[in-house]
């Protein structure tokens, strides 16, 4: 003899309220074939509800036996009781549980979305069903546009969707009038002639006529369990009924499949968002400002960073300057004289170098007519604009031959200028007094960019080191020598080396070297500790966003628990549950990151509309963190809101209002 279709032995089911349990179900035996119509009757609260989800497999029993064509379901993990209820069963309810927020076609579609098949198939199939049950012109329609009983008629074509070899209907009149009532009767009747095992509950005697047995239920017990003449069902003019139920569509396998459930997933969380379209937007706010500064404030640094670079630059970054004495501000710097042009000379030679000047620097009075005042007056080679990269503003500079002739010419800077000659008068040709000897103005140097290192208020004169030593101060020594290194070469090897060769013609360390390299260096490891200090303060708003997040899909499961509670008995996996929460988490994390990006970008052109020195610099390094980050936020706050909706048990979820 064959396997009976389903098998219960000795079931009992026990709740724990309080200190007590209580047996809802005791020592149920009950079989039922395949083909079988069977009305359950009793009394509210004697336990016909608890019967039938042990029987849908949303239950389990607390002790007994379970069989379905064969198999003790006591056994199965969660995932293969989700397969059965998917495949086998179809359930429809008293109070018919559709989905609000879908239309009727995408209801009845839900439970093939579990098998993973394809979204047009499913549609085709649900619209097929709708239409053989009178509601080919409801499919799009919300539940709350239906009557009671075309809701119903939706739920039993969602049933029917994956095939229900069974199907289970829970007082599925009970919430419907009378005729509406008759309808579903009589279409629980031509699913029973077409093949398939119905099992209803119900407390009408009207309803139970339809059954070919009728099983009483009182105290949670079988009291009784008669056959009975069936009133007939309606005339069977439906297709649907005649023909043979689908066999069941076993789920895709595979990538395939996985990507379908990714995508359906996907489309669900949409769905959900959209639905609460405020609260979306409030929940991704925190992400958005979050993200928002995060990126700001590193493309501002970035911008900072960036722009102190360049002004260093401008000031000549890859110069070394060595000056005699061991260190800043040695008593007996003045006593050596060992730094001469010849070690300039010997420098320029070398390979790493790019140019090199020697410098002698003294105050001296400046004269021209009867303006006097005091300035700096810098002996220096010919290659002194070049090392410094400074520009001229009108004039030139004097060249090798001034130098080697002791030239009486000078250039002066923009503050000596203004200050002998005032603002109308062209300096250049005119002669000046430097001490007592006087030389002729060939140059005005261009105005340093004032803002980092090089803004100074004095005034500077430079002539040929030769006439600087020769005619105005007297000695041969030098009080600096200043060296360019070659573009990409490393400072601190040039330094090195310089000191090397400095120290074999001096016979010993009697000079110090001072790189401009190390400064860039200082600066750059300030910005990136400021960068790192702020970026850390933006963390925090970002974690409070995610907390926000959480939060909100915490209280988005509560309030969709009877949701999950449907999709599980119509067959959803609890990684469908909790892939579908985890999706609408990292969907609102990404879409805040997203428009925290853009609005970053509308914060940097507000930006460079106020301050026109620098701009925010925006690096793609800083934008894909900024977008792994929301990402990760989503996963890490989405995740316990989606484990806990997935960790529902089906029969209290649905229970929930
Ligand atoms: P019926 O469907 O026949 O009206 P039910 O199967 O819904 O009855 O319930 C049978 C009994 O089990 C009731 O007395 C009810 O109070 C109890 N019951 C149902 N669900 C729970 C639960 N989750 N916890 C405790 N008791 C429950
Ligand atoms: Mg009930």
């Amino acid at each position: 003899m064959a396997e009976p279709l389903l098998e219960l032995a000795g079931v009992t089911r026990c709740y724990q309220t309080g200190e007590k349990q209580t047996a809802v179900l005791r020592d149920i035996d009950l079989t039922i074939e395949a083909g079988e119509f069977v009305a359950i009757m009793g009394a509210s609260g004697s336990g016909k509800s608890t019967l039938m989800n042990v029987l849908g497999c949303l239950d389990r029993p607390t002790s007994g036996r379970y069989r379905v064509g064969g198999v003790d379901v006591g056994a199965l993990p969660p995932d293969e009781l989700a397969r059965l209820r998917r495949e086998r069963f179809g359930f429809i309810f008293q109070r018919y549980h559709l989905l609000a927020h879908l239309s009727a076609v995408d209801n009845v579609q839900v439970p093939s979305v579990y098998t993973g098949a394809a979204r047009r198939t499913r549609l085709s199939r649900a619209r097929e069903l709708l239409a053989q049950l009178g509601l080919a012109e409801r499919g799009e329609h919300r539940p709350n546009q239906l009557s009671g009983g075309q809701q119903q008629r939706v739920s039993v074509a969602r049933a029917l969707m994956n095939g229900a070899e069974v199907v289970l209907a829970d007082e599925p009149t009970g919430a419907l009038d009378s005729k509406s009532g008759r309808e579903v009767m009589r279409i629980l009747g031509e699913l029973h002639a077409a093949g398939r095992t119905v099992v209803v509950v119900t407390h009408d005697e009207q309803v139970a006529a339809y059954a070919h047995r009728v099983v009483e239920m009182s105290d949670g017990a079988i009291v009784s369990d008669r056959a009975q003449a069936a009133r007939r069902g309606a005339e069977m003019t439906e297709d649907y009924a005649r023909a043979e139920p689908p066999a069941p569509q076993p789920g895709q396998a595979g990538v395939a499949g996985s990507a379908a459930r990714l995508f359906q997933a996907l489309s669900m969380a949409w769905a959900a968002l959209t639905a609460h379209r405020l609260r979306t937007l409030l929940t991704m706010l925190g992400i958005v400002i979050g993200i928002m500064s995060v990126v700001s404030i590193v493309a501002i640094g970035e911008g900072a960073k960036r722009y102190m670079l360049d002004e260093i630059s401008s000031m000549g970054t890859n110069t070394i300057d060595v000056y005699p004495g061991r260190d800043w501000g040695d008593s007996d710097a003045a006593l050596i004289k060992t730094l001469v042009p010849a070690d300039a000379q010997a420098l320029a030679a070398e390979p790493y170098v790019d140019s090199v000047t020697p410098g002698v620097y003294r105050n001296a009075t400046v004269r021209h007519g009867n303006v006097d005042v005091q300035a700096m007056v810098n002996g220096v080679g010919e290659r002194f604009f070049q090392v410094r990269a400074r520009a001229l503003a009108s004039g030139i500079s004097f060249g090798e031959d001034a130098v080697r002739r002791h030239a009486q010419v000078a250039v002066i800077d923009s503050n000596a200028r203004r200050t002998l000659f005032g603002e109308h008068t062209d300096p250049i040709g005119r002669t000046i007094l430097i001490g007592n000897v006087p030389c002729t103005v060939i140059g005005v140097a261009a105005e340093q960019r004032a803002s980092f290192g090089g803004g100074t208020h004095d005034l500077a004169v430079w002539v040929p080191y030769t006439t600087a030593s020769a005619r105005l101060f007297g000695g041969r020594q030098l009080d600096g020598i200043t060296v360019r290194i070659k573009a990409g070469q490393p400072g601190e090897a040039a330094e090195r080396k310089i000191t090397e060769l400095l120290t074999r013609r001096h016979g010993r360390k009697d000079f110090f070297t001072y790189n401009m390299d190390s400064i860039v260096k200082t600066v750059e490891s300030t910005g990136r500790t400021l960068t790192l200090l702020l970026s850390l303060i933006a963390v925090v708003s970002l974690i409070v966003g995610g907390i926000g997040v959480m939060n909100i899909m915490l209280v988005s499961v509560t309030e969709r628990t009877r949701e999950i509670g449907i999709r599980m008995a119509v067959g959803a996996r609890r990684s469908d549950v909790m892939l579908q929460f985890l999706v609408e988490a990292v969907l609102v994390c990404v879409l805040g990151g997203a428009i925290g990006i853009a609005l970053s970008f509308a914060v940097s052109f507000v930006f460079s509309a106020f301050v026109d020195r620098w701009n925010m610099i925006f690096s793609a390094k800083s934008l894909v963190a900024a977008v792994a980050c929301s990402t990760a936020i989503g996963v890490a706050f989405g995740f316990m809101p989606a484990r806990n909706a997935a960790r529902l048990d089906p029969v209290e979820a649905l229970s929930r209002d």
